[in-house]
């Protein structure tokens, strides 16, 4: 069995492998500097036309291309499976959840961005003021492996639905993907309106530096650092949509059965791959043992392979195996126990579900994002340690508590742009909320109403009467 070595790039030609068997699934043609010229160009010269059709005519394509989809799901969920690795019911919730975006975004657009008068003092000077959002124009989206459908859908169709032509990077290790993504999408409109690029980071890093409008990326938060910087140099705006270490407290009046089984689920799901995952639990002394036990019956109850009947998958990028692997050792190293799993649960290309109790503060496994099935659950004294500790990253993109009294307050303070109380939320699921970070996991959002304004700038206009 050949595993992948990713991103493995021959003759010009990106190779696409199962992550599990090593077979091949697929070859995408890198593009160069003139390619990546040419879909900026092509995406320039449909800009015009996209952003004249208005909202109605968006709407429609767009919906088309959901029906479209929709009804070459199964095309979709087989691609998505055999680039990523994934579950059954990891491959069905992305899409289910990306079909949600691909109807709310055009479905709103009007509402959010259309124009409209603005009552304003302008009245005194004989003028009427007016408002409305105009697309950037072209939109350069470039993501991450783990959600290769879900994520850059999020971006995607929100610029689309603003009136922005895109020219799409996906990630070198789910190029199929975002191919397929774009063909609907032109088949459909049948113009340009989203292009390609493959390969892997300086493909996405030239895409930075080409003619383009406005950057949403998604990935890692030292790519992350490295896009703003790019895009800062031309005073190009940017969405950033970095990592997290998000983190859950239960506190003392937790039910704790739900916040175990809760926990369980954002932490492992996508084989802990998930950038809102769980990484780090700080439980309250009093209900800790109660919640621990929980955890490990329901952990033991997961089955790990790479076939239909798993519920976790293997690791998608290689290299991300050794990050994993080095956390865990260095947890248990500091004297953080294994209750489920440890060192032995990394077992390329797949890693056993692994929890960790009482792992010193200043271990990998809590200060970095891990991106793979281990949980951290630290004991506190009190839920005001818990959040002291859940803000001492440099993250802060979801995380959730469960409690009663506090709840609330807790959620409110917590240094997060997405908190979730008493509930494994998966705010990525939901279109109308906003989704994004504070500090390092980024700036700007994706989804909901400030995610279509992430797509166009505010115009001003005062007529006098
Ligand atoms: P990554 O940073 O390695 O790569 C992301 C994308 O950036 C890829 O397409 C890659 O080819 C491209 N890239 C690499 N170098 C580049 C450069 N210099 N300039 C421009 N583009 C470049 O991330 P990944 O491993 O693909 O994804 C996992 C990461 O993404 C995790 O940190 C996860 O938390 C994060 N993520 C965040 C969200 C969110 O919404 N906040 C969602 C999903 C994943």
């Amino acid at each position: 069995m050949k595993l992948a070595t990713a991103p493995e790039i021959s003759d010009g030609y990106l190779i696409a492998r199962h992550p599990a068997t090593g077979i091949e699934t697929g070859r995408y043609r890198v593009s160069d500097a003139a390619a990546i010229d040419e879909a900026v160009t092509t995406a320039r010269q449909t800009a015009g036309w996209w952003a004249g059709l208005g909202f109605t005519a968006r709407r429609k394509i767009l919906l088309e291309c959901k029906a479209v989809m929709a009804g070459r799901v199964r095309e979709l969920m087989r691609l998505i499976r055999v680039e990523t690795g994934k579950s059954v019911s990891d491959a069905f919730s992305e899409i289910a959840t990306s079909f949600e975006h691909l109807v709310w975004a055009p479905k709103n657009a009007r509402r959010v961005l259309g124009p409209r008068r603005v009552s304003s003092t302008l009245a005194m000077w004989d003028h009427t003021a007016y408002l409305e959002y105009q697309p950037y124009g072209v939109v350069a989206v470039i993501g991450p492996w783990n959600y290769p459908m879900h994520t850059p859908m999020g971006s995607i169709v929100y610029a689309l639905a603003a009136g922005n032509t895109v020219v799409f990077k996906p990630s070198e290790y789910t190029p199929g993907v975002g191919q397929w993504l774009v063909d609907v999408i032109t088949e459909v409109a049948g113009r340009p309106i989203v292009s390609v690029v493959q390969g892997a980071g300086e493909v996405g890093a030239r895409l930075c530096e080409a003619d383009v409008d406005k950057i949403a990326f998604t990935g890692s938060v030292g790519t992350a650092k490295k896009v703003a910087t790019a895009a800062a140099a031309r005073l190009v705006p940017v969405l950033i949509e970095g990592g997290g270490k998000d983190a859950a407290i239960v506190d003392a009046d937790a039910d704790v059965t739900t916040a175990a089984d809760f926990v369980l689920w954002a932490a492992l799901t996508n084989a802990g791959q998930s950038c809102t995952g769980f990484e780090r639990v700080y439980v309250v002394d009093d209900v800790a043992e109660r919640f621990i036990e929980r955890l490990v019956a329901g952990a033991g109850r997961l089955r790990v392979g790479g076939g239909d009947d798993a519920d976790i998958g293997p690791i998608t990028m290689p290299g991300q195996i050794a990050v994993i692997d080095a956390h865990i050792r260095d947890a248990v190293e500091r004297g953080g126990t294994p209750v489920v799993g440890g060192v032995e649960a990394v077992q390329p290309p797949f890693v056993h579900p692994t929890i960790l109790v009482d792992v010193p503060e200043d271990s990998t496994a809590v200060t970095e994002e891990t991106f793979g099935p281990v949980l951290v659950v630290n004991r506190v004294a009190d839920a005001e340690e818990a959040l002291r500790r859940t803000n001492a990253t440099g993250f802060g993109l979801g995380g959730a508590v469960f409690g009663r009294r506090n709840a609330m307050s807790l959620a409110r303070r917590m240094r997060s742009g997405m908190t979730a109380i008493n509930s494994g939320f998966g705010f990525a699921a939901i279109p109308a909320l906003p989704f994004g970070g504070v500090g390092e996991s980024g700036y700007g959002r994706a989804h909901g109403d400030d995610g279509l304004r992430e797509f166009a700038h505010a115009k001003s206009i005062a007529k006098r009467r």
